[in-house]
Order: structure tokens, then C-alpha cells, then sequence
């Protein structure tokens, strides 16, 4: 069964999106946009735990559970949509592929983490031939998995999400920040300063 996953090397960044650009682009575009095309990157208490419970996870390599073949720490890649990313982890039950994202916490208010699974699901397809109709978040703090069905809705989400993102990595046009809830836990708050942005930019307006 492993062997259907075809392997992803020599591959030329460049021409691909990260999947984690996703989850950042529908949290915050101008995130996205400090964070992939500036290459600014600010850990703050959230991103260190996130961090380190994946490293804790992508130490492990293949293996089984009972009946389920599990390989850890994959790298992903999608041909017709231009992503890339590695997988937390992909598990296989009765030929059926599947893969289980870790995040740490419990769900939250802003997730955006099914796009993420479903983006993975989709690079799972093309990469085994074989249609992918579910996936897993496994939040750290409740030590339970969440079903993530890969609709139509969500799939329709997630192809429209790579696409602003391809938009926004091709042209590195800078979509303005703009002050909501999500800036409280935002890492980067201390350089963006969206408020600040905000004025100014009102400040130019009316000069
Ligand atoms: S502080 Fe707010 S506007 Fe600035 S990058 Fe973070 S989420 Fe976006």
C-alpha cells in the first residue's frame, strides 16, 4: 500500500505554495503576505507550542496501529494545484487514505484548519489515484480527533483559497492590514501595528 504514494523530490519550491500559506492567508491576508512574500516570521507563545508539538510529532516514521498503516512527517505535493506541504500524518484503513492534522490546543473560534486538511486531501489524491472523502484534526489539549468530511463546499473553499494565494505569491502585492480580534494572538502584532496602519491611512486620505 505505501508504495502508491509517489514520492516527492527534486521538486523546485519555487513553483509551489506551502499549504501552511493557506491557513495563514484565511486567518489574516496581510499575514500571509508579511509571512511568505516579506519573509517575516515572529514566534510568540502560540506559534512556539504549535512548533514544537509537530517536532515532536514528525520524529516518528511508519508504522502500524492495529489495522491502519500510518507514515509520519510526508511530504505532500499537487501537481494541479501547485502545492506542497508535509503531512503531520497520513493513515491507511481498508485502502482507504486518509490524512491527521495535529494542532495543539482545543478548536477555536478562527479555525481554518479543515482548509488545511482538505488541501492536503487533495494532494493525497492525485499522489495515490484514489478519492480521499475524510481527514482528521487531533487537537494536543483534548487528545481527541475531529472528522473533517471533504465536502464539494469545502473543497470549492479550499481551490479558491489556493488561488488568492497564488495571486498574492505571483503579483507580492500587499493586501492592507486591518484590526479585528485576530490580531490579539497575531505574533507579528508588534511589527504590523494595525492600528497605526489604519491612521495613516486615513490620514493620507484626507491630506
Ligand atoms: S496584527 Fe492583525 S492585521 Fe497585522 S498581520 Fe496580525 S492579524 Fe494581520
Amino acid at each position: 500500500m505505501k508504495n502508491q504514494i509517489t514520492s516527492v523530490s527534486s521538486v523546485s519550491l519555487a513553483d509551489y505554495i506551502p499549504i501552511a500559506a493557506l491557513n495563514q492567508y484565511t486567518y489574516c491576508p496581510h499575514r500571509c503576505w508579511r509571512m511568505f512574500c516579506a519573509g517575516e516570521f515572529i514566534h510568540n507563545q502560540y506559534t512556539i507550542e504549535g512548533t514544537s508539538l509537530h517536532d515532536r510529532v514528525h520524529t516518528v516514521g511508519e508504522g502500524n496501529r492495529e489495522e491502519i498503516w500510518q507514515i509520519r512527517a510526508i511530504w505532500l505535493k499537487s501537481e494541479q494545484y501547485k502545492l506542497i506541504g508535509k503531512a503531520d500524518l497520513i493513515e491507511a484503513e481498508k485502502d482507504e487514505w486518509y490524512p491527521v492534522e495535529y494542532k495543539r490546543g482545543r478548536k477555536g473560534e478562527w479555525d481554518n484548519d479543515e482548509l488545511q486538511v482538505c488541501a492536503q486531501a487533495l494532494c493525497l489524491e492525485e499522489m495515490t489515484g484514489q478519492s480521499v472523502s475524510s481527514g482528521y484534526i487531533y487537537y494536543a489539549h483534548s487528545h481527541q480527533r475531529q472528522l473533517v468530511e471533504i465536502t464539494d463546499e469545502l473543497r470549492q473553499s479550499a481551490i479558491a483559497t489556493i488561488e488568492a494565494v497564488q495571486t498574492l505569491l505571483f503579483t507580492g502585492a500587499m493586501p492592507k492590514p486591518v484590526k479585528t480580534k485576530r490580531c490579539d494572538g497575531c505574533s507579528l502584532y508588534s511589527s504590523c501595528l494595525p492600528q497605526a496602519g489604519e491612521k495613516l491611512g486615513r490620514y493620507q486620505e484626507a491630506s
